[in-house]
């Protein structure tokens, strides 16, 4: 079975990968897929976020990174998925989350979303709270794995 995980991942973070993880173990195949979102402004582009998957994933055979424009369940059939996962970190996602599972199952009703928790240590975990803290020069070994360290480390670098 082919597993589609939509996001943003700017960057990706453990809590990501937590489930990046479980969905290796449970599908032949899962497609870790980077949404181009004209209403955000990433700190990162599409094709370092697809190299930091990448490299996060080099040691799981069955993890393709790739990236789209447009609608979720559209990409899905043309990558042959027939599963859709979500991660939960808290109640809070779950409201927005069901409300997307429920509208893409009526674009789609052949594509199932599953949603997959994370670790309880990654539960506060987002994307956004990483780049709060590196733009700060806080510690963020435990949150990202090395060469997403790096790119933050490079991206807030001081100005000479
Ligand atoms: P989006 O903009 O689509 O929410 P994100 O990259 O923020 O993109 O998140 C992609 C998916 O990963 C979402 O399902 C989100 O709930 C989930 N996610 C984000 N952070 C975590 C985390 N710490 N633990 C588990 N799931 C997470």
């Amino acid at each position: 079975m082919i597993a589609l995980y939509p996001g943003s991942f700017d960057p990706v973070t453990y809590g990501h990968l937590d489930i990046i993880e479980s969905a290796s173990r449970m599908f032949d195949r899962t497609i870790v897929s980077i949404l181009k979102n004209p209403n955000k402004t990433p700190l990162f582009s599409l094709e370092q976020r697809q190299a930091q998957i990448r490299t996060a994933t080099a040691h799981l055979p069955n993890i393709e990174v790739t990236t789209f424009w447009g609608l979720t369940v559209t990409h899905a059939r043309q990558q042959n998925a027939q599963v859709l996962i979500r991660g939960l970190r808290a109640i809070s996602d779950f409201e927005f989350e069901l409300q997307m599972a429920h509208t893409n199952k009526t674009l789609e009703p052949d594509l199932d979303t599953i949603f997959l928790a994370c670790s309880n240590q990654h539960s506060f975990l987002s994307s956004s709270v990483v780049k709060e803290i590196a733009r700060y020069g806080g510690p963020i070994d435990h949150l990202v794995p090395p060469n997403v360290k790096q790119d933050l480390e490079t991206a807030f670098a001081p100005l000479d």
